[in-house]
């Protein structure tokens, strides 16, 4: 089995395409849009000549060594920390909540063990077991602080009371008893410095990669490989017979300005009657580069229609299950494995995307070597 066709350019597309190539596998690489890197993709904006993420920030974090070292390899990771800021009720905090949040919410001046007391004394201990994400914030931050920041934020970003949404997407920030404000707990984090979309360009720069762009990749394509690594939206590859599953999509609005528009790279608006979620200045993201001019996108999010770009997956129990009709159907196909964030409908950052493309490749290697066939999916999707 030696010719492998690739549906994405993004990150897991490139990753396993690049580990296969270098395995000597004749790869063919296809995406619908007109450049790779996907929803990461980043280019100079030709007017202030600042670095834009054209789908919105992406701050690359990790703490596992093994992807920190892979990405490493194809571009100089400049030194950058997310310090990201949050207006709620005319006021500017840092997040995500800590020692400093507090005290200036409350107006005090607790020392960690107070301020953990303090919080611990405002959470709702009376929730146990926090299933929804509002359980989750008013046992673990209590009302004020849910209110400020998460509440609104949070119906925003994603069209819902946060009494239907589930604990794990407020289990992403932590909340701190300290004075540190790097809104991630990894061990590495940085900025590629000439962009994502040079590290997916460099890492499909191999003698075995085909890169076909504009291409919509459906099944009589697939018939010229030996297997597919599907990256798509997986309720797209049966030609949504089941239905649609849930996405948001951002929409920004760009604007140019002279000097600093907001003094960071991030500002979040938690206030549900400001219209964006947040703002972010580009250049901020690249703090070594100096520009004169500046460039700045108010983020706004909504329901994915069949046209636009899916961003976030919804994953609530409808689409749980809609998920499973999918990945059942998945499982009865043959020679081809759904990978990334659309291929397996799941919330992913950019350095588990890569972890898993990795891995994939990785078990690609094992199945052929022993001369078995390649699982639907590596990870399991529906966890
Ligand atoms: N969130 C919030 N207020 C904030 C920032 C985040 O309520 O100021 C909630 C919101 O529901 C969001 C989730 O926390 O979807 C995860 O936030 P994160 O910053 O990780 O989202 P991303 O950068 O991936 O959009």
């Amino acid at each position: 089995m030696r010719k492998i066709g690739i549906v994405g350019a993004g990150f897991s597309g490139a990753v396993i395409a690049h580990r296969l190539a270098t395995h000597g596998y004749q790869v063919q690489v296809f995406d619908n849009r007109a450049h790779v890197a996907g929803n990461c993709h980043s280019e100079r904006d030709p007017e202030t000549g600042v670095m834009v993420h054209t789908y919105g920030p992406h701050i690359f974090h990790t703490s596992n060594e093994k992807v920190w070292r892979f990405v490493n390899e194809f571009d100089e990771f400049m030194p950058f920390v997310n310090r990201v800021k949050a207006i709620a009720k005319g006021r500017v905090y840092a997040l995500p909540i800590n020692l400093l949040t507090i005290n200036q919410f409350f107006g005090k001046t607790f020392s960690p063990d107070e301020a953990r007391r303090f919080i611990e004394l405002i959470g709702d201990q009376s929730i146990l077991e926090p299933c929804t994400f509002e359980e989750q914030a008013l046992r673990f931050v209590g009302r004020d602080l849910y209110e400020a920041f998460f509440k609104g934020y949070t119906k925003k970003q994603w069209g819902l009371e946060p009494s239907k949404l589930t604990a794990n997407i407020l289990k992403r920030l932590p909340v701190r008893f300290n004075y540190d404000d790097n809104y991630y707990n990894s061990t590495f984090q940085g900025m590629p410095k000439h962009g994502y979309t040079f590290i997916v360009e460099k890492l499909l720069d191999h003698s075995n990669i085909r890169l076909q762009l504009n291409v919509k990749f459906d099944r009589t394509l697939a018939a010229g490989f030996d297997h597919i690594f599907y990256s798509g939206p997986i309720d797209g590859w049966f030609d949504y017979g089941e239905g649609r599953l849930g996405y948001r999509t951002l929409d920004f609005e760009a604007s140019r300005h002279d000097g600093d528009y907001q003094g960071n790279a991030v500002i979040n608006y938690c206030d549900v009657d400001v219209p964006w979620t947040r703002i972010s200045e580009h250049k901020h993201f690249a703090p070594w580069e100096q520009h004169e001019r500046t460039l700045i996108f108010k983020e706004y999010s909504r329901f994915c229609g069949e046209n636009d770009v899916p961003y976030y997956p919804i994953r609530l129990a409808d689409e749980k299950s809609l998920l499973a009709r999918y990945v059942d159907l998945a499982r009865r196909e043959h020679n081809i494995s759904f990978v990334g964030r659309l291929g397996t409908y799941r919330y992913l950052d950019m350095h588990i995307t890569i972890q898993e493309a990795l891995e994939t490749a990785d078990r690609f290697f094992v199945a052929q070597q022993r001369g078995e066939p390649m699982p639907a999916f590596v990870v399991e999707p529906l966890q």
